[in-house]
């Protein structure tokens, strides 16, 4: 299950931070590392602080867009070192170690974090199903990344070691990842823009409003199924 647990993390400037996030991911037992478009490539500085993880670093992968860094994901999670950036479904730590355990047993997950300046855009936000807050100190709640990285790890460790033991049902649902899902928001957007609903020119926030509703929904696969078909027969009516 843990295999299934990506650590995705986005524009990272400190090739240090890099090392000392691998270095918490292999404590825990979480191996997969991708990078979004790092400022700088790993370098000596990330073989330091990762230590003797130097395994995860060789496995990691470098991808140019969020999007192609969770495509194979069917639930990613973005942690945000501020507790309410957008209005989106949030969960603790713990929680978010539950779900992690839970669905990683079903498809792959991700854990999502963001640029030590500048954290993760509302855009990149939006790509993910649920926000994860650190409640930290109020006044002080920005941690050091590898430290975030190494917070959430440890939740999903401790889950993951809780379920161990237990007898379970096995997670039932089937949810489409985030490759299908964009390619789903990208038919609907195209269709609003057929029926008029939507004015290219002013676009607006009707496209981020809509997909948080369906966020929130969080259809199934064959549910999502049916929302293409939907769109497909407007298309159809308009074109004849
Ligand atoms: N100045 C940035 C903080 C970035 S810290 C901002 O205001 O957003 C770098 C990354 O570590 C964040 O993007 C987030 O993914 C993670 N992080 C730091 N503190 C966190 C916290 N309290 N809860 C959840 N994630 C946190």
């Amino acid at each position: 299950m843990l295999d299934n647990v990506r650590i995705v993390l986005v524009n990272t400037s400190h090739t240090g931070n890099i090392g000392s996030a691998a270095r918490a991911m292999k404590t825990m037992g979480i191996k997969d590392l991708v990078l979004v478009d790092p400022v700088q490539p790993p370098d000596s500085h990330t073989s330091a602080l990762a230590a003797g993880a130097t395994d995860i670093l060789g496995n990691l992968k470098i991808v140019d867009t969020l999007q192609e860094a969770i495509a194979d994901c069917g639930l990613s999670i973005a942690a945000s070192a501020r507790s309410r950036t957008l209005s989106w479904p949030m969960v603790g730590p713990r929680e978010c170690g539950k779900k992690v355990v839970e669905e990683g047993e079903k498809h792959k997950v991700a854990l999502v974090f963001g640029r030590e300046n500048s954290g993760l855009t509302n855009e990149e936000l939006q790509q993910c199903q649920f926000h994860v807050h650190i409640p930290a100190n109020p006044e002080y709640s920005s941690l050091n990344l590898a430290m975030a990285v190494q917070t959430l790890s440890y939740e999903v460790r401790m889950n993951f070691l809780e379920k161990e033991g237990e007898q379970y049902e096995p997670f039932e649902a089937d949810y489409p990842n985030s490759g299908q899902l964009e390619g789903f928001y990208q038919h609907l957007e195209e269709t609003l823009v057929h029926t008029g609903f939507i004015i290219k020119q002013h676009p607006g926030q009707v496209m981020s409003k809509l997909r948080r509703i369906f966020n929130r929904a969080r259809p199934e696969s064959h549910e999502l199924n049916i929302l293409r078909g939907v769109l497909t027969s407007i298309t159809k009516l308009i074109k004849n």
